[in-house]
């Protein structure tokens, strides 16, 4: 059992094989459920039904106690309306972006149980978030979007002041299965912290060109910005011999511990602690090591908390080093860094 650090709820995080023994049928519709909705989204949503005696049992499936996702989403949109932070002409478009819990790729409109749903809204309070929560079953956390929907939670570099969205009610911990040739992984973020991203598959394409050309397989991989591990973790799976994670963002790193141990059995690894996280800065400065991944008692990986333009004096080098910065950041100054530094090793920007 792995306890979230967010809500303590032992059913908040499950192990990767958990979540995929369960996730390829969690959305289907039950032959008892309600048809999808169609409803357009623009139009005020008091024209489809009356807003303010809709509750949770508002098109809930008796068979499968679950719902639709529009259904969800004007539940919440109703709870803004009667707060006072929304229109009452509102349709449901605004009431925010919804993220699964357990993200993966579906081509149809999810259904919905309980604790299903992470809720990003803009413009509303505290109260109203804490019942979002509270009344709608299926909405497990809320959170504020601050700044423009283009500008990316985390930090950009060790320089830059962190930008994070506000966790309002509720728990913001939940995942995405990322599906790769050798395999799938289920990477947990703590979503107010931790950059939202839709697009897995560009850097699944990125790793699989790099293992056609035999420079993964095999070989020390450093994930540079590492975030909450994805192309390391994969990279991994993919055979690399050693994989150095480093990220100068500490939630980042606090979500690369929990995906460790949350694959380590498809992974076939063991973490050991080095230090304790909790103890050091927000953001971190020269690299400092805060676990050791084995497999068979063999070094599979370190995870390094600090800034990325320090790393090359730290180890002994590396065959390929990813980067992965925000769209917002030039990594010239890094590739710079590590051309110099390392010359025999390949410098990808992801
Ligand atoms: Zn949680
Ligand atoms: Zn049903």
């Amino acid at each position: 059992m792995i306890k979230c650090q967010i809500c303590n709820n032992p059913d908040c995080i499950r192990t990767a094989e958990e979540v995929l023994d369960t996730i390829y049928d969690l959305y289907t519709a039950c032959e008892n459920c309600v048809p999808e909705p169609e409803w357009n989204t623009t139009a005020p949503f008091k024209t489809i039904t009356d807003i303010q005696t809709l509750s949770s049992t508002f098109l809930l499936c008796n068979s499968c106690g679950r719902r639709p996702l529009n259904a969800v989403m004007a539940h919440a949109l109703s709870i803004m309306i009667r707060h006072g932070e929304r229109d009452e002409n509102a349709g449901l478009i605004r009431t925010g972006t919804p993220l699964i819990y357990r993200g993966f790729p579906i081509m149809y409109p999810p259904r919905l149980g309980p604790d299903s749903l992470v809720l990003i809204v803009d413009n509303t309070g505290l109260l109203t978030a804490q019942d979002i929560v509270g009344q709608v079953p299926e909405i497990k956390g809320v959170i504020l979007r601050t700044g423009s929907q283009a500008k990316s939670v985390g930090i950009l570099d060790s320089n830059s002041r962190p930008h994070e969205y506000t966790l309002l009610a509720g728990c913001d911990m939940r995942c995405d299965v990322v599906q790769s040739a050798f395999g799938e992984l289920v990477i947990y973020k703590n979503q107010s912290k931790i950059h939202i991203e839709f697009d897995n598959d560009h850097k699944m394409q990125i790793l699989g060109s790099l293992d056609v050309k035999g420079i993964l397989a095999g070989k020390v991989v450093v994930d540079g910005m590492c975030g909450p591990g994805t192309l390391g973790l994969m990279s991994m799976l993919f055979g690399a011999r050693k994989v150095i994670f480093n990220d100068a963002w500490r939630p980042a790193i606090e979500n690369l511990l929990l995906n460790l141990e949350v694959n380590s059995a498809i992974l076939g690894v063991e973490v050991e602690p080095v230090l304790s996280i909790t103890d050091l800065s927000l953001i971190g400065d020269k690299p400092v090591q805060v676990a050791v991944v084995k497999r068979d008692g063999r070094i599979a990986a370190k995870v390094y908390f600090g800034d990325l333009r320090y790393l090359p004096d730290i180890i002994d080098g590396c065959d390929v080093c990813l980067i992965d910065a925000f769209p917002a950041v030039d990594p010239s100054e890094f590739v710079n860094i590590w051309g110099k530094k390392d010359k025999g090793s390949r410098i990808i920007v992801v």
